[in-house]
């Protein structure tokens, strides 16, 4: 994502002189109104096993008979050429979903069926899931709840904890390695309208209703991430991205009012009366949002259908949007490798304490850029997001542990969007925002250390530490990287990084061993310098 603040006021006059020809003098240095910070109450990490909140699986609610495919079909979403990968993610998690959509109520009834494989290597006791919405944080004032959970056809346990966003779903018997269990579930939502009023600071728009938009992040249960260290269930931030998953396919069956136009991740496979149902090919999530007012415009690029969903009066920065995805896209295929899926969108959305989220296979830039689509911010929070498919869905990494990896590569990927197709003065204005951010930091005795984990950034009485540490100066860092081992070693070590974690999450030493792979050579003295060290 990239958060809403001050800086591109900043950045618009660093830039604008530079990119000017480049960009036909389209630019103009007014400043947008810099959002006043979010208020951040950090949320005490809390032990969901330390302060349960018991609560019965309700019952009278039926699950219907969802059709699905599994992983069959998933090929869909994919371009032929990587519909190989199919083959090998056989084991990862499938959700089969339905879900009525009661979109002038900002309301909606889903049921899932998820089919899990316990693919670590010792026996699970529990399944966790997360009902993000719940956290209030990002996702606003919400609400999702779970009001059936059978586990291989019998009523299962539960327990609710973490404000509710942790549903821990109690196995009959430990799911062995290797072993399939089947987890169904009925549940149900609320969005707030308008972000919740005034009373609610809190809250991207990732999961509101508001000017006819209704956007639907985090509306089922879905699955914890296991890994090294157990279940990760880090309680939702205020700031930054908030969820950390695995990929999985997904079947998902919506009903919705048939006019409304829906942009989700994945790809309509079967249209019958009010009922639409996609496919995602492997994807850390499947996101939706929906208005009867989106006006739709597409492009192939290289078989990629890139879609741009635009607001009434902001059809021409819809076009805007859509030719910057087009050409990040390419910029990214050749540099990093090919991006596997079939479509791409692009979605207006009116947002707030954010200018973008990254989904799979779509992401959304706030209506605020879309009033004044020749400002630089617009494109760059566009290539931005796009670079993201890239860096945090295809290869994914813990977003609360380690938010710089993503970030740091979105921000730095966009600058290189900037250097291919605006040429040099481009790439170095950007820079030179990213350098004049850091100076200050460390001007102001706030530097910090780039791989600190999102609750650490949060726990800071200045939230724009997080940004300028996170995404600028772990962007200088790569800047810095690539002019030390050249472009050569640079973008060799991006393509075997991309080529060897896709689908798979990864975690700071893989990137920076990728880099020592192709220089050829330990390059400690740089990583203490840029990623582990606080300058005065
Ligand atoms: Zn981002």
């Amino acid at each position: 994502m990239i958060r809403r603040s001050s800086k591109w006021g900043v950045l618009i006059l660093l830039v604008v002189g530079l990119a000017c020809l480049q960009l036909g003098c389209g630019l103009v240095s007014r400043i947008t109104p810099a959002a006043s910070p979010p208020t951040v109450s950090p949320q005490p990490a809390t032990d969901p096993t330390a302060r349960p909140t018991p609560k019965p699986a309700a019952s009278g609610v039926i699950i219907p008979a969802l059709p699905g495919p599994g992983s069959a079909g998933q090929e869909a979403a994919l371009l032929p050429d990587a519909r190989q990968d199919l083959a090998g993610l056989a084991g990862i998690p499938s959700y089969t979903m339905a879900v009525d959509i009661d979109y002038a109520a900002g309301a909606f009834r889903g049921a899932s069926r998820v089919s899990y494989t316990n693919q670590e290597t010792v026996p699970l006791e529990s399944l966790y899931f997360r009902l993000l919405p719940n956290a209030g944080k990002s996702y606003g004032g919400g609400s999702l709840e779970v009001t059936q959970v059978k586990v291989g056809g019998q009523p299962a346990g539960t327990r609710l904890s973490l404000s509710d966003t942790v549903l821990e779903v109690a196995l009959a018997q430990p799911l062995e390695a290797g072993r399939t269990t089947l987890v169904e579930m009925a549940f149900s939502g609320e969005v707030p309208l308008d972000f919740g009023g005034e009373s609610n600071p809190d809250g991207y728009g990732i999961y509101n209703l508001s000017q006819g938009v209704l956007a639907l992040s985090g509306w089922y249960p879905i699955l914890a991430v296991y890994d090294a260290n157990g279940w990760n269930l880090d309680p939702v931030s205020a700031m930054g991205d908030s969820v950390y998953s695995d990929m999985a396919f997904y079947s998902v069956d919506v009903m919705a009012s048939s006019d409304l136009v829906l942009a989700t991740s994945g790809v309509l496979v079967e249209e019958s009366g009010e009922r639409r149902r996609f496919v995602s090919g492997p994807s850390r999530d499947f996101f939706m949002i929906m208005s009867p007012d989106f006006q739709v415009s597409s492009l192939d690029v290289g078989g990629v259908r890139l879609s741009s969903y635009s607001l009434p009066g902001h059809a021409g920065a819809g076009e805007v949007a859509l030719a910057a995805a087009a050409g990040s896209l390419e910029v990214y295929n050749h540099r990093f490798g090919a991006y596997p899926y079939t479509e791409l969108d692009i979605v207006e959305a009116p947002m707030r304490n954010a200018s973008g989220v990254e989904y799979p296979g779509v992401f959304l830039v706030g209506s605020d850029l879309y009033t004044d689509p020749d400002q630089l911010s617009f494109t760059i929070t566009t290539a931005h997001e796009v670079a993201h498919q890239w860096w945090y869905n295809l290869v994914g990494n813990d977003v609360f542990a380690e938010p710089w990896l993503d970030e740091s590569l979105a921000t730095y990927s966009s600058n290189i969007y900037l250097q291919e197709t605006y040429g040099e003065d481009a790439y170095q204005g950007y820079a030179s925002y990213w350098l004049d951010r850091v100076e200050r930091l460390r001007a102001d005795g706030e530097d910090d250390v780039v791989t600190r984990p999102l609750a650490y950034f949060e726990s800071l009485e200045n939230p724009a530490v997080y940004s300028a540490v996170t995404y600028n100066k772990g962007a200088l860092f790569l800047k810095s990287l690539r002019e030390e081992i050249g472009d050569q070693a640079f973008f060799a070590a991006l393509q075997a990084y991309y080529a060897g974690h896709k689908y798979r999450i990864t975690r700071t030493d893989d990137l920076l061993e990728a880099f020592e792979t192709a220089a050829g050579r330990q390059l400690d003295d740089l990583y203490d310098e840029w990623l582990y060290s606080a300058h005065e």
